[in-house]
C-alpha cells in the first residue's frame, strides 16, 4: 500500500461524516443499538464492533487502520501509553515460569517492567548483549517464550540483526517483539522481517508536537485479538478520541518531519564531530558508528536522537554546557517539533558520577524542526562558555 494513501485516505469514510475533511471525533463513550438482537451481536464481538470505548471508537478506528498498514501489520492496538503497549501484551501472552530473552539496555520502564512486575507473576528475564546475535542462540531455554528486542536503542543506539533474530525465534516458537520507537515505520519495518509484535511510543514521532502521551502495538490478526480479549480490555489502557484525533493529525506529516529531523540530525552530528571540546558522537548513520553497516541494511532512515560526551567530562562541566543552552530544550522525551537534550546525569547524584564510566559522561540530544543553525549556535556559545 503507498504511503501517501495510508495517511491521506485509508480508513477515512467521508461520506459518514458530511464529507469532512478531517475526522470527526467522536467524543462519546458508548453507542446504542435499535434491537436487542444487534446490541447482543456487539456484546459477542467488542473487537470489530463499537459498543463501548474502553474497546473500539470510530475515531480509533481510523488511526488502528493506518498504524497497522504503515506497519505492514494484520491489525494494531491503540494505547494510552507507549509503555502499556509493551506491558499490556507481555501480561497478556506470558504466564508463571514463561522466560524472556531481552536486550540488556532497553527503555528505563521496559528496564523496570522486566526486573520488578513480571517477577511478580513467576516470568524471568535474562539480558544479554544484543549485538552479538550468537548471545540469543545461548540465552533461550526451553521455558522461553519471548525475545524482546530494541533497535537502535535510544541512549547509546546498539542494534540487533533483526533479521537473523525473528528468524531464530520463529524456528523455535518463541514469540519476537520489538520496540521500534526510534524509526517509526518509516524507516524501520520489523514486521517485514518476521518480528511478530511491534511496539511504538506514539507519544514521539507520530504525535510529533509534544501535546499527546500514546502507544501503539501491531502484529497479526490472531496476536493483536487474543491481546484485546484478554488483557487489554481488563487492564483499561484505552486512549481517548481526542488523543486519537491528534495521532491522526500527526501522521499527516510524519514522513516531513522525520526527513526534516533525519537530514538536521546529519548536519549537526557532523558539526559537532569536528569541535575540539568533543569527545565522541553516537549516531547509527555517522561514519565511526560500532554497526554501521547493519544500520544501513535494516534501516532506511536514523532517528533525531544521538549522544555525544564532552572532552575532559566532568559533573560540573556537563551541567554547565546544558545550563548553558538558551534554545536547546532540557526534558525527556523526543519526537516533537522542539530540540531537547538529557544528559545523563540527570539521573543520578554528583556524588554517584564516576569519572570512569562512559555512560554517565553522555549527554543525549533530540533534533526537532528548528533550523539547523539556529541550533548549531545555541550548541556553539554553549560550547564555548565550559
Ligand atoms: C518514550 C519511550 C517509551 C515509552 O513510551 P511512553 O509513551 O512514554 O509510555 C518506550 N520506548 C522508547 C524507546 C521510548 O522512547
Amino acid at each position: 500500500m503507498e504511503l501517501s494513501f495510508i495517511l491521506n485516505e485509508l480508513g477515512e469514510e467521508r461520506e459518514n461524516y458530511f464529507n469532512a475533511v478531517s475526522p470527526p471525533i467522536i467524543q462519546s463513550s458508548n453507542f446504542t443499538f435499535n434491537t436487542v438482537t444487534a446490541l447482543r451481536q456487539a456484546m459477542a464481538d467488542e473487537f470489530d464492533t463499537n459498543l463501548y470505548s474502553r474497546g473500539q471508537n470510530p475515531t480509533l478506528s481510523i488511526l488502528r487502520k493506518k498504524l497497522a498498514a504503515l506497519d505492514g501489520a494484520d491489525d494494531a492496538l491503540i494505547f494510552s501509553s507507549g509503555i502499556g503497549a509493551i506491558s499490556v501484551p507481555l501480561l497478556a501472552l506470558l504466564k508463571s515460569g514463561d522466560h524472556i530473552v531481552a536486550v540488556e539496555s532497553p527503555y528505563s520502564w521496559t528496564i523496570k517492567l522486566f526486573k520488578e512486575l513480571l517477577p511478580k507473576f513467576g516470568i524471568n528475564t535474562t539480558f544479554i548483549d544484543g549485538t552479538v546475535y550468537e548471545n540469543f542462540e545461548t540465552a533461550v531455554t526451553p521455558q522461553t517464550r519471548l525475545i524482546f528486542l530494541e533497535s537502535p536503542n535510544t541512549f547509546s543506539y546498539e542494534l540487533q540483526d533483526i533479521k537473523k533474530v525473528a528468524a531464530f525465534a520463529r524456528s523455535r516458537g518463541i514469540i519476537s517483539m520489538i520496540d521500534n520507537s526510534y524509526c517509526s515505520p518509516i524507516y524501520q519495518q520489523p514486521i517485514n522481517m518476521g518480528i511478530d509484535l511491534v511496539a511504538q511510543s506514539a507519544t514521539k514521532y507520530i504525535g510529533g508536537h509534544s501535546d499527546v502521551v500514546a502507544g501503539v502495538l501491531t502484529g497479526s490478526k490472531e496476536l493483536i485479538r487474543h491481546i484485546f480479549d484478554h488483557e487489554f480490555m481488563n487492564l483499561g489502557p484505552a486512549i481517548s478520541p481526542h488523543s486519537a484525533w491528534l495521532l491522526l493529525r500527526g501522521l499527516r506529516t510524519l514522513p516531513l518531519r522525520l526527513q526534516r529531523s533525519f537530514e538536521s540530525t546529519g548536519i549537526i552530528t557532523q558539526w559537532l564531530q569536528n569541535q575540539e571540546h568533543i569527545q565522541q558522537v553516537i549516531w547509527p548513520f555517522s561514519a565511526g558508528f560500532k554497526q554501521t553497516q547493519l544500520a544501513h541494511e535494516q534501516m532506511q532512515g536514523c532517528g533525531g536522537l544521538f549522544s555525544f560526551s564532552l572532552k575532559n567530562s566532568s559533573f560540573k562541566k556537563i551541567e554547565a554546557f546544558c545550563n548553558n543552552l538558551q534554545h536547546i530544550l532540557l526534558a525527556v522525551s523526543w519526537g516533537g517539533h522542539e530540540s531537547l537534550i538529557l544528559p545523563s546525569i540527570a539521573s543520578i547524584s554528583e556524588q554517584e558520577y564516576e569519572a570512569t564510566d562512559e555512560r554517565l559522561q553522555l549527554i543525549r540530544m533530540y533534533v526537532g524542526l528548528e533550523d539547523t543553525e539556529y541550533l548549531i549556535q545555541d550548541l556553539k556559545q554553549a560550547l564555548a562558555k565550559i
